[in-house]
């Protein structure tokens, strides 16, 4: 363990997303309250974005609610790592989970997804530093080196093999550290700016005229009835049709699906400037590594590549920022030991939804259109695609079911909304990771 006994906070050390200095979550004018419309969208991050946008710009009546600032969940917070069908099944053997077809189906609509992203950011010129760099996946150990050869396998299969697998003699082209047994490359991902993304989002549902109502918690929703009546600590808005898109942030407005998502944080730290000759040599081909631990964690450039942002999931249990920021500087002073002795300018956390079969989902329940549950570092992309996909469903304009709508969506008895098995099922998964890292480390 390095030694964190120094100061490692910047003096300008802050809390919020590095990502804000360029682009924070947006107060908006608020809609007038009394006007009914034909859709209510339930959270303004990337899935509620894109649905309106796609539904206002088909001539639909849109007005966005949310608890907070528009973007104040997730969407301004994410690290900004992109990618097709690597994002969608990291945790799961998806063919053995869901059938082979199922599974085929799943992993090309999450490419026709990233596909869909780098499109819309190109024909619609949204500026947020959008670089298709690829990613490397480090494995912690020799065994996990050969699973991930299988993944590879299993990705290009019917894909463009995009996926190649990296010898430990050749990692240095990726990644300056000695830390993993080698590992996979793919070119099929990216990295964006996620606070500029969501801005361009927003610019767009601007444009095409959709009305936001920001810091108004949604506490009911009566969505059985043919005119739906969404009741927000602003008063009532009626609606013909209500999406929720709340991912990590559902709460007890929606307790069916509040049942169904289980809130994970991720806590990201951005390092001062340690200059573009540094960065490179820690992160030669600039692109995200990540690992394949249980409990991942990730390093990046930042798009201006001058200082290294770096991610995962600190603790199970409530910490502190202070606590968390030390875990995670441990964390990647282990990764690039050269990093020692460099300072933290801000260090940020927000929610992910996860689902029980690592899924995402959209749907419709008790006549309430859903996009929820992005399970981790898919969401940026996914949640965009869903979102779009639900307004299309809305519109009629939809060609053909998506893959997202084809699977039960679950909870697990004793289940309300509360993760009170995080803490124990995260340790498990934590302990397990330290076993296999231990049994490894004479060979590092
Ligand atoms: C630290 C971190 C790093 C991440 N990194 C990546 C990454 O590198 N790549 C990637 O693809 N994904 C990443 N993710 C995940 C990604 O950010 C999310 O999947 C995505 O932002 C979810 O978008 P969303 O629109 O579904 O939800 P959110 O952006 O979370 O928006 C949900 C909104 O719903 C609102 N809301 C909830 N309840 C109510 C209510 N009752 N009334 C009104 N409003 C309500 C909230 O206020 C919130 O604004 C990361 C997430 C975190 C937290």
């Amino acid at each position: 363990m390095p030694d964190l006994s120094d100061d490692i906070f910047a003096e300008t050390f802050s809390q919020d997303p590095w990502w804000w200095e360029a682009a924070a979550p947006v107060e908006m004018p608020s809609t007038e309250i009394s006007q009914a419309t034909d859709v209510v969208v339930i959270g303004s991050g990337y899935a509620g974005l894109s649905c309106a946008h796609e539904l206002a710009r088909n001539g639909t009546n849109v007005i966005v609610v949310d608890a907070g600032s528009i973007g104040i969940g997730a969407s301004t917070r994410a690290a900004g790592l992109l990618s097709g069908r690597a994002g969608v099944s990291k945790q799961i053997n998806l063919e053995a989970a869901v059938g082979a077809d199922q599974a085929t189906r799943i992993l090309d609509e999450a490419d026709e997804a990233y596909e869909y992203f780098q499109n819309l950011i190109a024909t619609e010129n949204i500026d947020c530093h959008f670089q298709n760099v690829g990613r490397f996946v480090g494995a912690h150990t020799p065994a996990a080196y050969d699973k991930l050869a299988k993944k590879a396998d299993e990705y290009n299969s019917d894909s463009r093999g995009a996926f190649r697998m990296v010898s430990r003699a050749e990692q240095h082209n990726y990644i300056g550290s000695d830390y993993y047994f080698g590992g996979m490359f793919t070119e099929a991902a990216g990295l964006v700016h996620s606070s500029l993304y969501h801005r361009g989002l927003l610019n767009l549902c601007e444009a095409a005229g959709v009305r936001f109502l920001p810091n108004a918690r949604v506490e009911v929703i009566e969505s059985n009835t043919p005119r739906k009546r969404v009741h927000t600590s602003q008063g009532v808005i009626e609606a013909k049709d209500v999406v929720l898109a709340t991912n990590g942030y559902t709460d007890k407005s929606a307790p069916w699906h509040q049942r169904r998502i289980i809130p994970i944080s991720s806590t990201i730290v951005a390092t001062e400037e340690i200059g573009e000759d540094r960065v490179s040599a820690l992160l030669p081909q600039l692109c995200a590594v990540i690992d394949a631990k249980r409990i991942i964690c990730f390093a990046r450039p930042s798009p201006d590549r001058k200082r290294i942002l770096f991610g995962g999931r600190a603790r199970f249990h409530p910490i502190t920022t202070e606590e968390a920021t030390k875990i995670l500087y441990g964390q990647l002073c282990e990764m690039f030991p050269e990093m020692q002795g460099v300072k933290v300018t801000n260090t940020w956390t927000g929610y992910m939804g996860f689902t029980f079969d690592f899924l995402p989902k959209m749907g419709e329940h008790d006549g309430m259109h859903y996009a929820i549950g992005c399970n981790g570092g898919c969401g940026i992309v996914m949640m965009s695609w869903l979102g779009r996909q639900v307004a299309r469903k809305i519109a009629g304009t939809a060609n053909r079911p998506s893959a997202y709508e084809a699977q039960p969506f679950k909870t697990q008895p004793f289940y309300g909304g509360k993760p009170w098995f995080l803490p124990v099922v995260g340790n498990y998964y934590r302990f397990r990771d330290w076993l296999e890292l231990r049994s490894v480390r004479h060979l590092r």
